[in-house]
């Protein structure tokens, strides 16, 4: 064994607990390191020849690269939808890696059961039903993707093709509708060889809405002349978070022929709250659905999980059997359900964190974060010099400045807030108007957080001399 090796292995005990010690160290300072760091990263260096060991590998992590990481995981890090990670979550991510398990099946651990357990417990929490079975996957982006590949192997069983044998091809072109898409459908469709032009953007609902006319979606897929499409429903969009009204989506496959995936990456969350739960009412008729974990669940990354009712078409597309051996039966292995064939046993840290937390607790992060975004949500209406480009419908405030709201000043007021280091709000544009968000999914953020981020705002156009 190199000696490295070897004084690590003897040593085994003391280095988890410096790497504890740091990591205890570094999340005791969170609410005070910078949402983001700007400045330059430090340039590659040559690959390490004789090994430092783990200590000397953690001396130099701590002292090059440690302070170059933003506190995304902290509570006014409001960019994008990013959650943090609960300590039960940290504790079970721990884990994951001390363990080493490969959850790719069943043979020889306990590691896929538990996956499983996590999975049923995820099912119910969203209020899906047992004809829905589910995965973990890296994120929502394959999650997403997972999802409508299962919808291209069943439009194949609708054309009397097998996409999985005889490839994308066989279909010929390919109708996917969808409203509000978020950006990863068309990356998807991209991978899937469908196609990223193949999207068709139906209509939303008028009144500064992002949710899809279900009556717009009715004539699309009348016009289609009965062949078989692909319906994206977005539940939860990234602007204005809002939801297409899944039930009245779904009665329409009384009347014309398609697969119905739902993008729930954040907004699944809004079963957790009974007041927000309506909002994804008819999620469980979806024929899949895709849900992020490292958001609003607030583990680490990466999870996502993706639950679908046509497993036997998940199995055609993604079972790793020998030929000789056929498709898998009975309840089949994970390496059959998704992209990777090895494993990371990623179930892990959200059982910690639903054991730890319960529905209750994680219902309780999501409530909080809606009631945050809408206290924030009400600063800036009452504020002069901003306003909202929509009302606060769950966790996300879309803003814009009161005058003159240009791609430049925006840019600017965005570069000046993520500057201060207090906060981190990502650019966008809702109807043409550039635009902020901030995203509240953080388990840590408090009332205390948003005044900082109110204050933040205030300094930064004061900075900049935007009109006040
Ligand atoms: C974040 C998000 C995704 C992509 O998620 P990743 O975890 O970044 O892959 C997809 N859809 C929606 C609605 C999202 O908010």
């Amino acid at each position: 064994m190199h000696p490295a090796l070897t004084s690590d292995l003897a040593r085994l005990p003391d280095l988890l607990q410096a790497a504890r010690d740091l990591a205890a160290q570094e999340l005791s300072g969170l609410d005070e390191r910078p949402a983001v760091r700007l400045d330059q990263a430090p340039g590659p260096e040559a690959v390490p020849g004789a090994g430092a060991g783990a200590g000397g590998a953690l001396a130099r992590f701590a002292e090059r690269w440690a302070p170059g990481f933003s506190g995304s995981a902290g509570p006014r890090y409001l960019g994008f939808v990013t959650g943090g990670a609960t300590p039960a979550s940290v504790a079970g991510d721990w884990l994951t890696s001390a363990y080493d398990q490969n959850a790719s099946g069943a043979v020889g651990s306990w590691a896929a059961a538990l996956e499983r357990e996590t999975v049923g417990w995820l099912r119910e929490l969203f209020g899906l039903g047992d004809a829905h079975s589910g995965a973990f996957v890296t994120g929502a982006t394959v999650s997403n993707t997972v999802g409508l590949a299962i919808a291209r192997e069943w439009l194949g069983e609708r054309l009397g093709v097998s996409v999985s044998r005889q490839g994308a091809a066989a279909l010929g072109p390919v109708e996917v509708l969808s409203g509000s898409p978020h950006s990863s459908i068309t990356k998807a469709l991209s991978v899937l060889g469908i196609g990223r032009d193949r999207l068709r953007r139906v209509p939303v609902l008028p009144g500064n809405r992002e949710a899809v006319d279900v009556d717009a979606l009715d004539a699309a897929l009348a016009g289609l002349g009965g062949r078989p499409a692909i319906v994206v429903a977005n539940a939860g969009t990234v602007n204005t978070v809002d939801f297409d009204d899944l039930r009245a989506i779904a009665a329409l496959k009384e009347r014309h022929d398609f697969w119905l995936h739902v993008d729930a990456a954040f907004g699944a969350f809004a079963a957790l709250s009974p007041a927000h739960a309506p909002l994804v009412a008819g999620l469980d008729a979806a024929d899949s659905v895709c849900v992020d974990l490292h958001k609003w669940l607030n583990v680490p990354y990466d999870a996502a999980v993706q639950f679908t009712r046509r497993q036997d078409l998940q199995i055609a597309v993604f079972h790793n059997a020998s030929p000789y051996l056929g498709l898998p039966t009975g309840d089949p292995d994970f390496l059959h359900l998704t992209p990777e064939n090895s494993r990371r046993l990623r179930a892990l840290p959200a059982w910690f964190s639903l054991v730890a937390y319960g529905h209750e607790g994680h219902g309780e992060i999501v409530e909080r974060n809606v009631a945050l975004a809408r206290e924030l949500g009400a600063r800036i209406e009452s504020s002069e010099g901003l306003r909202l480009l929509a009302p606060v419908r769950l966790n996300v405030v879309c803003f814009t400045l009161d005058r003159d709201p240009t791609q430049e000043r925006v840019d600017a007021l965005s570069r000046a807030v993520a500057e201060s280091g207090e906060t981190f709000l990502t650019p966008t544009v809702h109807e043409g108007v550039p635009a902020l968000r901030a995203a509240f999914s953080n388990w840590r953020t408090t009332r205390a957080d948003v005044e900082r981020v109110a204050d933040a705002l205030a300094a930064a156009r004061e900075a900049r001399r935007f009109p006040v």
